[in-house]
């Protein structure tokens, strides 16, 4: 078998291409949605994102403004700003990225942002919310970008044993409490694998949807995956590569070419998952425009 490759990239164009018709909407009765990102210090990749976050909401017609902060800055300097986008009226919704420096309480910022402006669904409200189902919650943009994956390319969840390898809260254990929720691109049993799980093939062959979120080039190979599974992957590694002009080539959590000989569908790295993690977040952006018009 070969596997049916799962465009993200596609897919993800199809979404924001939506949001842009309901920003239109929205600008039809005077509001234009804003996203702040808010960056500290100068990590390369967190730039590289910020940047696209940046881009992709000013295509859909949205306000965008970047925040960047030195390095040297503060903890309460960073919580200054917050306080200051939660009562800036042109901010809908505004998310800070991660990873902070080391120095800073992730936690403590995460909650000071104001839950309904909370795009990336990490404060606790919002984490609540997706676990009791309730339909308001802010999904993270990841796991929510896969569940909508899954949904539009046909790949039914109902019934399926999803596997998830990776507990974060950003990525693994959102995407559990999704795939567990009643209705479409849900439903599904699902097995979440970590660091200290025994015998990890053995747990990932039993996945019909295999999700793997880890963050090491090229972990999940062949031998561990069930032929005809969906496989998802997650991982956005840098890998040394000469030949290529930047030194580095970008690689999955998964090995992509002999997996993808037994799987029935799989997602490239690039342009798989992370072109559906930026769609998602200009939906959530939406959801949180869309709020302030019901007020
Ligand atoms: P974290 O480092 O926060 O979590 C990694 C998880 O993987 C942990 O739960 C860890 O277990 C588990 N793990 C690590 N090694 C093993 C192993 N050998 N066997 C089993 N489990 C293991 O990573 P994130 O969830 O933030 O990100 C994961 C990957 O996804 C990264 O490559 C990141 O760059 C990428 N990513 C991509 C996004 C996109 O848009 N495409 C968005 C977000 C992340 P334990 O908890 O026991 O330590």
């Amino acid at each position: 078998m070969t596997a049916r490759i799962l465009d993200g990239k596609a897919l993800g164009l199809a979404i924001r291409e939506e949001v842009a018709v309901d920003v239109a909407k929205l600008a039809a009765v005077g509001i234009k949605p804003g996203l702040a990102v808010v960056l500290v210090g100068e990590d390369p990749a967190s730039q590289v994102y910020v940047r696209s976050k940046g881009r992709a909401c000013e295509e859909a017609g949205m306000y965008s403004v970047t925040i960047r902060l030195p390095d040297t800055a503060t903890q309460d300097e960073l919580l200054a700003t917050i306080d200051k986008l939660n009562a800036d009226p042109a901010i809908h919704g505004m998310l800070v990225q991660l990873p902070l420096p080391k120095r800073m309480d992730s936690d403590k910022v995460l909650r000071r942002i104001n839950p309904l402006k909370d795009v990336d669904g990490f404060h606790p409200e919002n984490v609540g919310k997706l676990v009791t189902g309730d339909p308001t919650a802010f999904r993270p943009a990841t796991p929510y970008g896969i569940q909508q994956m899954l949904i539009r390319s046909g790949i039914e969840t109902n019934g399926a044993h999803a596997v998830i390898i990776g507990r974060s809260n950003i990525v693994g254990k959102p995407m559990a409490n999704l795939l567990i929720q009643q209705g479409p691109g849900g439903n599904a049993t699902v097995t979440v694998c970590h660091s200290r799980s025994k015998d990890l093939p053995s747990l990932t062959r039993q996945g019909d949807i295999l999700i793997v979120a880890i963050g090491r080039a090229e972990f999940l190979t062949a031998d561990m995956v069930r032929p005809g599974a969906v496989v998802i992957d997650v991982g956005i590694n840098r890998v040394e590569d000469a030949t290529r002009e930047k030194g580095y080539r970008l690689c999955g959590d998964v090995e992509y070419e002999p997996v993808a000989a037994i799987a029935s569908a799989i997602t490239p790295v690039p342009g798989g998952v992370g072109p559906m993690t930026i769609a998602m977040l200009l939906k959530n952006t939406l959801q949180a425009a869309e709020l302030t018009r019901a007020e």
